[in-house]
């Protein structure tokens, strides 16, 4: 009889995760210490506006403070250097989260390298891609963290494992490839100028696909028992695609009718079938993103003003 693939519940251990978090920012509160997050939004983007709205709301649930600025569209680069550097002087501002995307005629890219390492609680700045890399503690991209904690909760081996990363962002192919290596997985990472990735998936023991292509990862692509990890978030709007992805699916046809679309990610459903394990889109990684934010933003807060951050100094001076 065949086994059947066991789901990565995402949303479940996203509430762990924030209900650990929760208890953190009760006893940081003990020692008169209450995180802070702001969040620049800038211009009016509905898909950043719904995300953004999401993280306040989600920061207010677990008893993080947090301030939301929102910039017109036309904000110069000078000008979001400006903000920037006024919350990197605040002091009860733990976490800088800059809203991407941004306008076009804003040097995003500049601005991300502006945002103090120690409040980079998206672990975009280069210095914490440096820790990173190196293997020093940091701030880690939430996504990729979120990959590794349901890894871990999970019980998933990664060390040994051979683990195939497909997409080079430098916001989740990048770091979560070198997340798996510090697991000790070997890592092969593929891009879209890889010849015949098939030959590279069909051998991975861990599949993380991350490349925003609806259902590429076809069930010929996988090997069977592997664990798939599906950070792709596609929004397919098509009545044909909807029926190519979930033939004979009930609820994903009545969800359709509903709204117009529904969301899959870059491994086929069908795949999703040969594994040992796997991510649903929605209610996979999607789910751990906002939770590991919280999560650096509390360890933000307890590396600057903490505890042993207090006594740290203390001893310094
Ligand atoms: P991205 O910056 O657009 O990068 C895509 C990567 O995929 C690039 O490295 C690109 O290769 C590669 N790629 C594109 N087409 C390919 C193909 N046909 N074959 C092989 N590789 C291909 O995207 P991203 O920000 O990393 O996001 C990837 C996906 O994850 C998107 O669906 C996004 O919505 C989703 N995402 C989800 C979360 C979450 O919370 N779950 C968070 C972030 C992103 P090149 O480098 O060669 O161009």
């Amino acid at each position: 009889m065949k086994k059947t693939s066991r789901i990565l519940d995402g949303t479940k251990i996203a509430a762990e995760i924030k209900a650990e978090v929760a208890a953190e920012v009760a006893a940081l509160g003990a020692d008169g210490i209450t995180p802070g997050l702001a969040v620049v939004l800038v211009g009016h983007v509905a898909a950043s506006e719904i995300y953004v709205r999401s993280k306040v709301r989600t920061s207010a649930e677990l008893g993080i403070w947090s301030e939301m600025l929102t910039p017109p569209e036309s904000i110069t680069t000078d000008e979001m250097l400006a903000l920037i550097s006024d919350l990197n002087a605040r002091d009860e501002v733990d976490g800088i989260l800059i809203q991407l995307p941004l306008p076009a005629h804003v040097d995003t890219r500049r601005l991300l390298e502006a945002v103090s390492p120690e409040k980079d609680v998206d672990g975009f700045h280069p210095v914490n891609a440096g820790r990173l890399q190196s293997g020093q503690p940091g701030l880690r991209p939430c996504t990729p963290a979120g990959i590794m904690e349901i890894l871990r909760r999970s019980g998933l081996p990664v060390a040994g494992q051979h683990a195939v990363v497909l997409g080079r962002s430098d916001i989740v192919g990048k770091p979560a490839a070198m997340l798996l290596l510090h697991g000790s997985a070997t890592v092969t990472v593929c891009h879209s100028k890889t010849v015949d990735i098939g030959r590279y998936t069909r051998d991975a023991d861990l599949l993380v696909a991350a490349i925003g292509k609806a259902g590429f990862v076809t069930a010929d692509m996988v090997k069977p028992g592997a664990t798939l990890i599906d950070v792709g978030i596609n929004r397919v709007t098509d009545a044909a695609d909807v029926e190519r992805f979930f033939p004979g699916d009930a609820e994903r046809a009545a969800q359709f009718a509903k709204r117009g679309s529904t969301l899959v990610g870059d491994i086929h459903p069908a795949a999703f079938t040969l594994a040992g394990a796997y991510t649903p889109v929605p209610g996979g990684v999607g789910a751990l993103t906002i939770a590991m934010l919280m999560h650096n933003t509390v360890k933000a807060a307890k590396a600057r003003r903490g505890p042993a951050a207090q006594h740290a100094a203390a001893d310094r001076s």
